[in-house]
């Protein structure tokens, strides 16, 4: 195995809101200069994660190490090195400019501040003469938040943290932002951990991807989820009937438990149903997307089966041998005792 330099280890990190647990992460290891994906529906905890990554917020228990030490929240010397560019970029009510040499006032950094203010906007493809005197309101959706992310790429962060970054940006914008993310990792070794619902744009910066589900992390990659309801089939099998008429066939939960997680490597694919026993799940659908995983050199597959999407790992030998492209009708299966309910 190889030995990874963390840049970060959490610790029996619970988070609460009230009564309500919202993150739930037993042990977490991020790499020095990784670019981590952080993939995740809606309210499972992504932005919670990344407030705690940035020291903005305190667990309510457990602990987080950065870079071997015991951090607490809210230390000055740690959060000027880390910076978390929300979704809604905050921007002072000042020009371009102001917004960018604020972190560095802070620092009280006075030295070459125009041409450090126009290299940072040069990152996202911004440039200085159009854009240092324009104030807050005269920026669209995308401009400002490149405005927003040259303001902490001019701290140069040894981590930047993105959470949705091109949430409501133009794709132009989008390229930027990402060729931005990527100089940051390559001229300063800067680690990033970003949270997107653009896959594809996602997958395209990250090495590796973590999936967060009702504050749970599991392994890395993206995992299959299916959620209930789910009808008591026997004492040992629970079902979940899809609107087509199809039937996902599970081995119970031991104790309570409402979502199904199947992992991707445990579904394979064919052409035609097989004649098998009832307890591997047959179902048909089509190939919706496919993208190639650089690390492992494996392609992703969604699989559309009526109103589910479950991801297949390929690889390029299958895909040549079973002749598979977007749109194709497919077969994917599983098995019924292939299950762990969270
Ligand atoms: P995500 O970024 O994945 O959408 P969040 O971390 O924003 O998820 O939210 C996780 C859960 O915590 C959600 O159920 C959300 O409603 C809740 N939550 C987030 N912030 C607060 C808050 N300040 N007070 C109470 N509940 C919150």
């Amino acid at each position: 195995m190889t030995k990874i330099n963390p840049a970060y280890h959490l610790k029996n990190i619970q988070h609460y809101y009230g009564n309500t647990k919202v993150l739930d992460i037993d042990d977490l290891k991020i790499e020095k200069g990784s670019i981590t994906g952080l993939i995740g529906p809606n309210g499972s905890g992504k932005s919670t994660l990344l407030k705690l990554l940035a020291f903005a917020q305190k667990p309510t228990l457990g602990q987080i190490f950065y870079k071997g030490r015991m951090e607490l929240p809210f230390s000055t010397s740690i959060r000027s090195k880390i910076s978390l560019l929300t979704q809604k970029p905050y921007l002072l009510k000042r020009t371009v400019f102001e917004n960018i040499v604020y972190g560095l006032k802070i620092r009280k950094e006075k030295n070459n501040l125009e041409k450090r203010v126009s290299k940072a906007l040069l990152h996202v493809g911004l440039d200085y003469q159009n854009f240092a005197t324009r104030f807050w309101h005269e920026l669209s959706g995308g401009e400002a938040q490149r405005v927003a992310m040259a303001a902490r790429l001019i701290l140069k962060p040894e981590v930047l943290l993105l959470d949705e970054p091109i949430a409501s940006v133009d794709i132009e914008s989008a390229g930027l932002i990402r060729q931005a993310s990527l100089n940051a990792r390559k001229n300063w070794g800067t680690t990033l951990v970003i949270a997107s619902h653009d896959l594809q744009w996602l997958y395209s910066i990250c090495d590796h991807q973590l999936s967060i589900f009702k504050g749970n992390i599991f392994s890395t990659g993206v995992e299959n989820i299916i959620t209930g309801p789910f009808e008591k089939s026997d004492q040992k099998t629970f079902i979940k009937k899809l609107e087509d008429g199809q039937i996902i066939t599970l081995n119970a939960p031991s104790q309570t438990a409402c979502t199904a997680i199947i992992r991707k490597k445990n579904i394979c694919l064919d052409l035609e149903k097989q004649s098998g026993n009832g307890h591997i799940n047959q179902l048909s659908g089509h190939i919706t997307s496919m993208l190639l995983e650089k690390k492992s050199e494996t392609i992703m597959a969604t699989i559309s089966i009526h109103d589910l999407s479950l991801i297949v790992l390929l690889s390029p030998d299958q895909i040549g041998r079973l002749d598979l492209y977007p749109g194709k009708k497919v077969i994917l299966n599983f098995h019924s005792h292939d299950v762990e309910w969270i």
